[in-house]
């Protein structure tokens, strides 16, 4: 069928009796998404745990992630954003408040591999790192890692965050788990590529300084 035309009502899913057709995530709204995380608060107490909001990107919709983080807070949960970073500061400054820790993913250092991995540049989302870290918030980096892709700026990115002794960052080996789903979605992995061998992982990890 013409996808274009699909206007996300997934009455074919609920139909297909073979379940060839299957529909991943709903709409919901802060309220009701509130509900149900309060209603597991003595797991996160007792679990020394809480809730990360990740996506695709949360912070694509700060005024719901607000509500969410908010609410949250409220309830003494405790709170983490995983985000790309690649959104308006003004974003940031409407979470920042009610938020105890950003995941914030670092893919590349040098603007042009960012942009064959991702499609955009990366200088807001350099400069918005670099204004969170200034205002002492509580960040954990991450680096996906893709032989093939950005496995040359292991480097350079490590360099960039020695700036700041208190930064940890994890290095993150390239998986194939995420295959199934492009194939679901009929879709070219672009990412298709050679998983790192565990001893390759252990000595970057090693030799910058990643967890
Ligand atoms: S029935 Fe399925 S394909 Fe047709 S509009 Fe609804 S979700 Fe899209």
């Amino acid at each position: 069928m013409d996808r274009s035309k699909c206007i996300h009502c997934f009455k074919c899913c609920e139909e297909c009796y073979a379940d060839a057709l299957v529909s991943v995530g709903e709409w919901r709204d802060t309220d009701s998404i509130l509900k149900e995380i309060l209603e597991n608060k003595g797991y996160f107490d007792q679990s020394k745990g809480g809730v990360t909001f990740s996506g695709g990107e949360c912070m694509l919709q700060p005024d719901a992630l607000t509500e969410l983080l908010k609410g949250c807070q409220a309830a003494g949960v405790h709170t983490a954003v995983d985000t790309a970073g690649n959104v308006p500061w003004e974003s940031f400054e409407q979470v920042l408040p009610y938020t105890d820790l950003f995941l914030y993913d670092i893919k590349a250092m040098d603007t042009d591999v960012h942009k064959a991995c991702t499609g955009v540049e990366n200088g807001r989302i350099l400069e918005n790192f670099t204004r969170l870290v200034d205002r002492g918030e509580n960040i954990f980096v991450r680096y996906p890692y893709i032989p093939g892709m950005n496995d040359d700026q292991v480097e350079k990115i490590a360099e960039f965050l020695h700036r700041w002794q208190q930064i940890e960052a994890e290095l993150l080996p390239y998986h194939k788990l995420g295959n199934s789903k492009y194939r679901a979605l009929e879709a070219q992995n672009v990412f298709e590529g050679t998983v790192p061998l565990k001893d390759e992982v252990e000595m970057l990890k090693k030799k910058y300084g990643f967890q």
